[in-house]
């Protein structure tokens, strides 16, 4: 009989790969045996050659959240008297390759067994099956078995050992399996750590003390969220308080699909993502007169939702009987706490009710957000679902060396690049406080054990004070290999010419918030020629003075100050700017100015974005980050209107004639929609200033701004319309949670230029 041995890899572990090859087998009665291992899966088939070829035709089509990225078969000799087609253990000891599965939400078969009366898992909250339920979240090491996951802690009962073992059943060699006799249990516990409730009574105490207004504490997949009922205007400020979060919009988790489209448009695309295996925080256009309250996301046409993605939050949603709003749970800028004890300390001020449960998180893992464009998905935040998922990038040549990148300092993720595969970590988020730090390092740690890895070569932000860029260094002497400083911007570009297996030349519009430039000044509007791993500044923005610095960034007045300094000189802020500035403060700000004392200069978009929106008056105080860009692209929403000049020499972009335009239409009582569509039109005109200039066919974008959906759009039709190929990001963040990606693959080449 012919026999063959096939190398299967792709995500193949702890998605039921295995069982789904038995099954195949035997439906052909075919023997052998397939064997997980830290490479992926072999297997060995013996029967006829039309059965053999039949089978490995339908390996291939094994359905997600598997995913065959490649099969290689040879034909190899008979073994004579075997009688039936194994599983077989796992190896161990051996370095593992990048391929890790993420965690995975609820399935459908598995929802059905929560919702049926009778189930043996009838309403059990961490019901899951080969198909769905945590992975990342509690895989300790590799292979992926239960010893080495957080589940090693519940022993099987005979019924969850019977289908374990069962080849034929839907949890055959599900890790995390478990049920009410032998899993994991709810309890609610009061903020004093008080033991309330156990079990359903848990579940029922949490949902009614939501109804009433409370804020709950939920130990969810891969951490503590933070739930208030999102139909009640005094919940959510009762949450924006305790957290010390403003504005920044919240997201919110619906009961069903149904409840969701009462509040939500949702197109065919959008909903696949909602019923993914995914499962992320999508940003959907809002319907008017739903149920949840304006102050979730204040003047946001959009709205940040998703559906619950574990049985826990199934069960939740659906007692509470309303949607509520579902945030990581960390006081404004730390990271999320995922440990019990860590939870209760940083949790107990902010939350009522603690709902929890016994089984361990091993690391912590945000909600991923989605946003659908016409053009098709952009990932904003990249963690569950798809992290540590690897993305084989399209370079040529990227066969070495190992390259550990440690991001920036806001938004950060940590990539690892190995043989031309990148592994980026789930969003880690603002590095400044103490926990964000810790979390870097942890992460770093994690992932290299995890991965068997060993960098040759590192790579960090230019800036000196970022705890990334500080671990770099330390590291680097640790290890004794060699570090490379990338600046801010490149980093952008070369993340989104990676992402789309360009090497250049190509022309890098990075439009950002603020990065430390290669002339010590701040950048953030460049256009930026890339080849290979070096860049060229081809253009950018006129510097203008950030009076008090740092500051600025979350006062946009202060960049519509300075703007005006540079532009015009010393003056009086002209109406509705005034009314932004308190007492004094306008002078005060004007002697900096003046002194060009702690004012440094920017060529920043995004505070290019922050002072326009601070003329207008649409937004000039406090707020998060990017804040003022949004009420600009919200306040402009469909309309075209003629764009703003620009002095535009040699590559850099005045911005005289754009503020006198918009002085203009002020003083002529034009309104701040008609402002913000020509200031986004004028912005397109300067990126095809700039892409004439460079004069190469491949466009990529990427920073902070391309967030703004309606800039994004703007440009590509700008660029398309004249010839050029506009390159985006796709599967990774286009703001800071990207740079590591751009760190690795500068890193990279190099090695290459050499
Ligand atoms: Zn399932
Ligand atoms: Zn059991």
């Amino acid at each position: 009989m012919p026999r063959r041995r096939c190398q299967v890899r792709g995500v193949v572990q702890g998605v039921g790969f295995r069982p789904a090859v038995y099954r195949l087998a035997l439906a052909r009665g075919l023997t052998g045996f397939v064997w997980n291992h830290a490479e992926g899966v072999t297997l060995e088939a013996q029967g006829t050659e039309a059965d053999l070829a039949d089978f490995e035709r339908a390996l291939q089509e094994i359905p997600a959240p598997a995913r065959v990225q490649s099969l290689v078969g040879e034909a190899i000799d008979e073994v004579p008297g075997e009688a039936d087609f194994r599983i077989r253990e796992s190896g161990q000891g051996e370095a593992p390759r990048p391929v890790v599965p993420p965690d995975l939400a609820l399935c459908e078969a598995c929802a059905a067994e929560v919702d049926t009366p009778g189930e043996r898992r009838y309403r059990y909250p961490f019901t899951n099956c080969t198909r769905c339920g945590p992975r990342y979240t509690i895989i300790e090491g590799l292979p992926y078995d239960r010893p080495r996951t957080a589940m090693k802690a519940f022993p099987l009962c005979p019924d969850c050992e019977r289908e374990y073992r069962d080849p034929l059943d839907r949890r055959f060699h599900a890790q995390p399996v478990a049920c009410p006799a032998c899993g994991p249990r709810l309890a609610l516990q009061g903020a004093d750590g008080i033991l309330r409730a156990e079990g359903e009574a848990a579940l029922a105490a949490a949902a009614e003390a939501l109804r009433q207004g409370a804020v709950l504490a939920l130990k969810g997949l891969g951490g503590y969220q933070l739930l208030v009922d999102a139909t009640a205007a005094a919940a959510v400020g009762l949450l924006r308080s305790r957290k010390r979060r403003e504005a920044k919009p919240f997201a919110v988790m619906f009961p069903d699909r149904a409840s969701l489209l009462r509040d939500c448009e949702v197109s065919p695309e959008e909903a696949a993502w909602l019923a993914s295996p995914e499962a992320p925080i999508l940003l959907l256009r809002r319907r008017p007169g739903g149920a949840v309250v304006a102050e979730v996301a204040p003047g946001n046409p959009r709205l940040g939702a998703f559906l619950p993605n574990t049985p826990l939050h199934r069960l939740l949603l659906a007692a509470a009987g309303r949607p509520l709003v579902c945030t990581s749970g960390n006081l404004s800028d730390e990271p999320m706490a995922f440990e019990d004890d860590e939870a209760r300390r940083r949790l107990g001020g902010l939350a009522d009710l603690f709902l929890s449960h016994d089984r361990p998180i091993t690391r912590p893992v945000d909600d991923s957000v989605l946003r659908v464009d016409a053009d098709g998905p952009t990932l904003l935040r990249r963690a569950r679902g798809f992290a540590p998922l690897a993305v084989t990038l399209g370079l040529e040549g990227l066969s070495s060396p190992c390259v550990l990148a440690l991001g920036a300092h806001q938004k950060n993720t940590v990539a690892l690049l190995k043989g031309g595969e990148l592994v980026m970590s789930q969003h880690l988020g603002d590095l400044t406080s103490l926990e964000g730090s810790d979390l870097l390092a942890r992460t770093v740690d994690d992932l290299l054990a995890f991965f068997g890895a060993r960098p040759e070569l590192l790579a960090c932000d230019l800036h000196p004070d970022y705890a990334s860029t500080r671990l770099a260094e330390r590291l680097a002497a640790e290890w004794q290999v060699p570090l490379v400083r990338v600046q801010h911007h490149h980093a952008h570009g070369a993340a989104c010419a990676a992402e789309h297996a360009l090497t250049g030349p190509a022309l890098a519009l990075t439009w950002d918030g603020t990065g430390l430039g290669s002339d010590g000044t701040l950048w953030g509007g460049e256009a930026l020629r890339l080849q290979g791993a070096a860049f060229t500044r081809l253009g950018h923005l006129k510097p203008f003075p950030l009076p008090g610095g740092a500051a600025a960034v979350k006062q946009p007045r202060r960049s519509a100050c300075g703007l005006l300094w540079a532009v015009q000189g010393a003056g009086a802020p002209p109406p509705p700017l005034a009314a932004a500035f308190d007492g004094a403060e306008w002078e005060q700000l004007q002697t900096l100015l003046a002194g060009a004392f702690n004012s440094p200069l920017t060529s920043s978009l995004g505070r290019l974005f922050d002072a326009v929106a601070a003329l207008t008056g649409l937004h000039a105080r406090g707020g998060f980050e990017g804040q003022a860009a949004m009420a600009l692209e919200f306040a402009a929403g469909e309309r075209v209107e003629a764009p703003y000049a620009w002095d535009f020499r040699d590559g850099t972009a005045d911005p005289a004639p754009l503020v006198a335009g918009v002085l203009a239409d002020l003083a002529a009582g034009r309104d701040a929609g008609f402002i913000a569509a020509r200031f986004h039109a004028a912005l397109a005109d300067l990126a095809l200033a700039w892409a004439q200039q460079a004069g190469l066919p491949d466009v990529v974008l990427s920073g902070g701004c391309f967030q703004n959906a309606l800039l994004t759009a703007r440009v590509q039709q700008k660029l398309g319309g004249a010839g050029f190929r506009v390159h985006r990001h796709r599967a990774f963040p286009t703001n800071d949670g990207g740079i590591s990606l751009g760190q690795a693959a500068v890193a990279v080449l190099t090695t290459v230029d050499r």
